[in-house]
């Protein structure tokens, strides 16, 4: 089967999150080049490297859909604006030890949705 480079990160964290996002859809991917990109995360630009995401051809188009849309920043489901706030008194500190629980277990992202409040529209929703 042939495979394309979907794209490339430059750490292995956005690397996982990606392919964690692809698997959700039921996508294969796999990664290359991270043990060498772990190793000297400072010669990623100069060697024209990073860790590469790889998919099958076939599986492409509806992946460039999927990373598309788990662009990191929260918007408003509603109006689609950027100016929202976690809502229910989370602070930042639980909520980045979600993400990174997430990271090494695929079933707690599921669990892990956050109250935010839109300040532009006023509607509350969650993510
Ligand atoms: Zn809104």
């Amino acid at each position: 089967m042939k495979t394309v480079i979907l794209t490339s990160c430059n750490n292995a964290v956005e690397a996982s999150l990606i392919q964690g996002n692809l698997a959700n859809e039921g996508i294969e991917s796999f990664i290359s080049n991270e043990n060498y990109t772990s190793l000297y995360p400072n010669m990623n630009g100069a060697m024209g490297s990073g860790i590469q995401i790889f998919v099958n051809e076939e599986d492409a188009e509806r992946a460039l859909i999927v990373i598309n849309k788990s662009d990191q920043s929260i918007h408003c489901l509603n109006c689609h604006s950027k100016n929202v706030k976690l809502k229910g008194g989370k602070n930042i500190l639980k909520v980045v030890g979600i993400m990174i629980m997430s990271l090494f277990s695929s079933k707690a992202s599921g669990n892990s949705k956050s109250k935010y409040h839109c300040n532009d529209c006023g509607s509350d929703f969650e993510v």
